[in-house]
């Protein structure tokens, strides 16, 4: 059972007078893994949840549906959680990512599109999104006088300016030439699932490297001095 977190895959929702519920989800079957539209018409209504079935048009297979914990909110309508069994194993952001100073709200975004195009199961989208924000992210550790470069060498660049150890560089490039083979129309080499998920896994390896790591090792570093504090206060 997956929890249905974007509100994009709702395309539509009712509202009954109490319940505000989607009716209408374009998800990734959990049967046939192709994206299509399920159509929700809720049979059951409790106070506790709400439970339906919905018949793939693609492989006839039916998934569940369950709308859960569910909760007033200050207009008095109730909403909830949506949630669909079996799941199609949809992908999401790593954890842990956040805006901060140095990963700017529209690397969020560029992030986010190339996790849902991904689900969507657009593979050239997702390597020329994985390209484009590491465009993003090779920009934001550059100084301005040298973001215009070209990527390949933004990236050279990169290893005299932020403490990237040669691994990241090659997964770095890497992405770009994948990406490439999404932005460049071939006849003969298309991105296909495999090399999709190979570039968001490297994407994924990068944005933890450079963003999420260093701010946890950061937080570890303020706890392990407050406790060492608190101790040598008790000392004294
Ligand atoms: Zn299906």
């Amino acid at each position: 059972m997956e929890l249905i977190v974007s509100d994009q895959i709702v395309s539509s929702r009712i509202y009954n007078g109490k319940w505000n519920m989607p009716d209408s989800v374009d998800i990734k079957c959990g049967y046939c893994s192709r994206t299509v539209n399920f159509s929700l018409e809720w049979s059951s209504l409790s106070e506790s949840n709400i439970f339906t079935f919905s018949r793939c048009s693609g492989c006839g297979q039916k998934s569940r549906f369950y709308y859960v914990e569910l909760r007033k909110r200050e207009d008095e309508v109730f909403i909830g959680d949506l949630y669909v069994s079996p799941s199609a194993k949809s992908r999401k952001i790593i954890d842990g990512i956040e805006v901060t100073e140095k990963f700017h709200e529209s690397m969020l975004r560029a992030y986010e599109s190339a996790i849902n195009v991904y689900n969507l199961g657009e593979w050239t989208a997702t390597v020329v999104l994985c390209r484009r924000l590491l465009e993003g992210i090779t920009k934001s550790l550059l100084p301005e006088g040298e973001q215009g470069k070209p990527l390949n060498k933004q990236l050279e660049l990169l290893a005299g300016h932020a403490e990237l150890q040669k691994p990241i560089l090659t997964l770095a490039h890497a992405i770009r030439v994948g990406g490439n083979l999404g932005a460049h129309f071939d006849l003969d080499r298309e991105p296909d699932e495999k090399v999709s998920k190979f570039l968001v896994d490297l994407l994924d390896y990068i944005i933890e490297y450079l963003f999420v790591l260093p701010r946890r090792i950061e937080q570890l570093h303020s706890h392990i001095e407050a406790l060492s504090n608190k101790n040598l206060a008790g000392e004294s």
